[in-house]
C-alpha cells in the first residue's frame, strides 16, 4: 500500500459508517486526515464509533445536520446513501466533491486493478477471474460483495499484486480519478432507477468506470448489448469486446464448440462445469480480464473444469444417482428462474415458490418446455400449481423445502435435472435466499 498522495484535501467528511465508512474513515486517519464521520444509525456507545473517537476522529450520530459540513473539503459518502440527502445536496451546492470509498482504494493501491461491473454477473465474473490469476500462480486479492471493503483489502495489497473488485453503479457514480488496468462493463439492463433517477443517469454511472482510463488500460465489454457497445464508442482505453455468438479478433468469443481468445483456443465448452448461457458471457469476460492481466490457459483450464457457480446462483450441487442438483436460491424474481430454465435441456424438475408478492407467474410459461413436474412450496404455490395446469405440466405441493427435495428425489428418473429456482422471494419461510440455498444443499446431502 502506499500513502494516500494523490489526495488534496485535508478536512474529510466520512458519510455513512457501516462497513466502507469505517473502512475509509480508518485509512483516512492513518493518513493524518481530520476525519469527521456523521452517521443517523450508529450510537455514541457502540464499539466503532468509541474506537474511532479515540482514533482521532470526530464523530457526529443520530442525525444528518448540516453543520456536519463546516470546514469540510471533501465527502466520502457510503454508497447507500441517495444523492437526494440533505448533507449530500448542500455540499453538492457547495461544490464540495462527492466520492465514494473506492476512489480511496484506487489512490492507494499500486498494482493494477480488475474493476468489474454490470447490472448483473458482476459477483461471477469477479470470482472467476481471480480464481483465473491464482490458478495461474499470480498474486490476486479480491474485493466486492462477496470479498472485504476494497479499501479494506487494499490496505494489505502487496505491491506486485492485483485487486479484482466488484464494482456497484453506486460506487462508480463518486470516482474522480479511479482508473483500472483493466476495466469490465458485462451488461447495462434497467436497475436501480429509484437511486438513479434515469436510465441515461445509470449509463453514466456504470461508464464512469472506464472514465479515467487511456490507451495503455484495457475495456472488456460484452459485443452483444447494444447499450454497452453504445456506451463505450468514446472509450480511449484499447477495447477488448466479447461474443458468445461471433468471431472477436480483438477478444474472447465462443462457437458452438470451444471458447478462444484472439485466435488461441482456451478450452472446449464440452469441459466447462458453469451452466447457462449467461454465464457464457461472464466466462468470456472473465477470460479475457484474466488473460490481459497475465494468466495462464492452464489456470483458466483448471477454474473451467471446476468452478461450479457462485454459491446460490444456478450452483451445482451434486449428483445423486444420475440425478444432477441445481441450487439457484438467488433466483427471486422470474426473471432469474427465466433465465435458469433455459440453461438446461435435460428434463427438469422444478421446485419453486415463496413469497407472495402479488403478481402472476404466466411469464414463465414459455420457458417450461423442459419442466416435467413442478414441486411447490411456500405461499405461492397454488399460483403456481395454476402456472402448472395451465402448461400440462405435473404439479406436487408440499410444505416446505426439505418436503420438496424428498418428493422430486422420488418422482424423477436418472439424468433428471433438479433444480432449486424458486421466482420467489424466501422471506414467507426463511429469512434470506442464503438459508433457503442452505437448506436445499443440506437437504440434498441428506438423500445421500
Ligand atoms: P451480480 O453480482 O451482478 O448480482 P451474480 O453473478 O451474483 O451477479 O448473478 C446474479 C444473477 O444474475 C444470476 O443468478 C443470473 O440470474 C443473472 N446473471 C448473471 N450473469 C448474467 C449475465 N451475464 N447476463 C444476464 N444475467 C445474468
Amino acid at each position: 500500500m502506499k500513502k494516500l498522495t494523490d489526495f488534496p484535501y485535508a478536512h474529510v467528511l466520512v458519510l455513512g459508517l457501516a462497513k466502507s465508512g469505517t473502512a475509509a474513515a480508518k485509512l483516512l486517519l492513518h493518513n493524518d486526515k481530520h476525519v469527521r464521520v456523521n452517521d443517523v444509525k450508529a450510537s455514541e456507545d457502540d464499539e466503532i464509533v468509541k474506537k474511532l473517537i479515540k482514533t482521532g476522529a470526530e464523530v457526529i450520530v443520530g442525525s444528518h445536520p448540516l453543520s456536519a459540513l463546516e470546514g469540510i473539503e471533501i465527502v466520502v459518502k457510503n454508497p447507500g446513501i441517495p444523492y437526494d440527502n440533505p448533507i449530500v445536496k448542500e455540499a453538492q451546492k457547495r461544490n464540495i466533491p462527492v466520492i465514494t470509498e473506492i476512489e480511496l482504494a484506487g489512490n492507494i493501491v499500486e498494482g493494477p486493478i480488475i474493476g468489474i461491473t454490470g447490472s448483473n454477473g458482476k459477483t461471477t465474473t469477479t470470482m472467476l477471474t481471480t480464481q483465473m490469476l491464482e490458478a495461474s500462480k499470480q498474486g490476486v486479492q479480491i474485493a466486492g460483495n462477496i470479498g472485504t471493503v476494497a479499501t479494506d483489502v487494499a490496505s494489505t495489497l502487496k505491491p506486485h499484486e492485483r485487486l479484482v473488485v466488484e464494482l456497484s453503479s453506486f460506487q462508480l457514480m463518486g470516482i474522480q480519478t479511479f482508473q483500472p488496468k483493466v476495466a469490465v462493463l458485462l451488461n447495462i439492463f434497467e436497475a436501480h432507477l429509484d437511486y438513479h433517477g434515469t436510465f441515461a443517469n445509470y449509463k453514466e454511472a456504470k461508464s464512469n468506470i472506464f472514465k479515467n482510463q487511456d490507451s495503455d488500460d484495457y475495456l472488456v465489454y460484452n459485443a452483444e448489448e447494444s447499450v454497452v457497445v453504445d456506451a463505450v464508442q468514446h472509450a480511449k482505453a484499447t477495447k477488448v469486446p466479447f461474443s458468445a455468438k461471433r468471431r472477436m479478433e480483438n477478444g474472447a468469443w465462443a462457437d458452438d464448440r470451444s471458447i478462444y481468445f484472439k485466435r488461441e483456443k482456451i478450452i472446449d465448452l464440452a469441459e466447462i462445469v458453469l451452466v447457462g448461457e449467461h454465464n457464457l458471457e461472464n466466462i468470456l469476460a472473465a477470460v479475457s480480464a484474466a488473460k490481459l492481466s497475465g494468466a495462464t490457459n492452464e489456470g483458466i483450464q483448471a477454474v473451467l473444469t471446476t468452478f461450479s457457480g457462485v454459491k446460490h446462483r444456478l450452483q451445482y450441487v451434486d449428483t445423486i444417482n444420475d440425478r444432477l442438483f441445481y441450487n439457484d436460491s438467488k433466483a427471486t424474481n422470474i426473471l432469474a428462474t427465466q433465465k435458469a430454465l433455459s440453461s438446461f435441456q435435460q428434463p427438469t424438475i422444478l421446485l419453486a415458490g415463496g413469497l407472495d408478492r402479488g403478481n402472476g407467474f404466466a411469464d414463465l410459461l414459455p420457458y417450461l418446455n423442459n419442466v416435467k413436474t413442478m414441486v411447490l412450496f411456500g405461499q405461492t404455490k397454488e399460483k403456481l400449481k395454476e402456472l402448472a395446469d395451465e402448461a400440462d405440466i405435473l404439479s406436487e405441493q408440499v410444505d416446505d423445502l426439505e418436503s420438496a427435495v424428498k418428493k422430486a428425489y422420488e418422482i424423477s428418473n436418472p439424468n433428471d435435472v433438479i433444480l432449486l429456482s424458486p421466482a420467489c422471494a424466501s422471506w414467507d419461510q426463511y429469512r434470506t435466499f442464503e438459508e433457503r440455498g442452505d437448506m436445499f444443499i443440506q437437504a440434498v446431502h441428506t438423500l445421500m
